[in-house]
């Protein structure tokens, strides 16, 4: 196999044979058709994320067919087509996965990061965590929904029912995001990088009634906003956007520091949460729904040896929606 390899923070990614794999036990052997790049990503290759391990290999979208079987893998076939994504494993025993939040566990590994990810030909992942895909949708669409649109679902089902709804960052996650909202009837309200009007236009045309820059009001108060962009100093704008019982749902898995603002801003029972990982229900519930809703991705391709590439252009800005990176 060949696999884009992190050896430290920094990088780059360096092209790599290695051995062919093995899946152990309740593992599964998955030939990587398509992989998306997440800003999660450029965190681990900046070292932005507690307790690094290297040599890895990034890549938490991973689309492909398994191509072999660890093991007591019984109910999942040679062929089919699978997701693999950040989520990689959990212990099964802590009281956060006693409790259902095995997005919180205390003993995780998570592809890409602390597992091998799909930045690869191949990847072995547990079986257990892998979502079955049907036949719908070609591997490049489906990539960006393994994160991007889970941690987006995740994260709008944080937000609350509210009617409307602020997006700030319009990235991979937001416009998937922007297109579940819409299907649940709310009104999407998208903010930007300031002057940023390529993107603001790319809002408006998935359905956002408004779309400006981070610097500029919302022209109401909203029910929520989400924060999928890593600038801290969002936190305190998106506060000042939402009504009284108004929520921040903050996205992201790292963000620069939050900078100090007026409690004013906090009362009147506004909040402010975080969103963590993933759960497999939130995998399976969004996965199966996403056909129904229509999603449909906007993607950049880019072959597998051009990784460092597409990972400057997220950090750049250089395209709308996502990256996804092809053997
Ligand atoms: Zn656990
Ligand atoms: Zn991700």
């Amino acid at each position: 196999m060949q696999a884009m390899v992190l050896n430290r923070v920094g990088g780059p990614l360096v092209w790599t044979d290695l051995p062919d794999r093995r899946p152990g036990p309740g593992q599964i052997r998955v030939k990587v058709s398509a992989c998306g790049v997440c800003r999660t990503d450029l965190h681990v290759l900046d070292g932005e994320l507690p307790n690094p391990q290297f040599p890895i290999i990034p890549g938490h979208e991973i689309v492909g067919r398994i191509d072999a079987l660890g093991a007591g893998v019984s109910d999942l076939k040679i062929g089919e087509r699978v997701g693999v994504p950040w989520l990689g494993h959990t212990c099964g025993v802590c009281p956060y996965c006693v409790e259902h939040r095995e997005n919180l566990c205390d003993h995780p590994l998570f592809t890409g990061f602390t597992r091998d990810g799909g930045f690869a030909t191949a990847t072995v992942a547990d079986a257990r965590f892998a979502f079955p895909l049907s036949e719908v949708g070609d591997d490049v669409a489906l990539a960006p929904l393994l994160c991007a649109g889970l941690i987006g679902w995740r994260s709008l089902a944080m937000a609350g029912a509210g009617k409307t709804l602020g997006i700030y960052g319009f990235g991979a996650a937001g416009h998937i995001v922007a297109q579940v909202a819409r299907w649940q009837g709310r009104s999407v309200f998208a903010f930007t990088r300031p002057g940023d009007l390529a993107t603001q236009a790319f809002a408006r045309s998935l359905g956002a009634v408004w779309a400006g820059g981070s610097d500029e009001a919302p022209p109401e108060l909203l029910d929520a906003a989400i924060i999928y962009a890593t600038d801290g100093a969002l936190v305190p704008t998106a506060l000042k956007a939402v009504r009284k019982g108004g929520r921040v749902v903050c996205a992201g898995i790292h963000m620069s520091d939050i900078p100090e603002f007026p409690y004013a801003s906090l009362w009147e029972e506004r909040e402010i949460v975080s969103v963590a990982n993933l759960t497999r229900q939130d995998g399976l519930d969004f996965l199966k729904l996403a056909p129904e809703i229509g999603i449909v991705t906007k993607t950049t391709t880019y072959r597998l040896k051009d990784a460092n590439q597409a990972l400057s252009d997220l950090r750049a800005g250089r395209f709308e929606g996502a990256a996804v990176l092809v053997p």
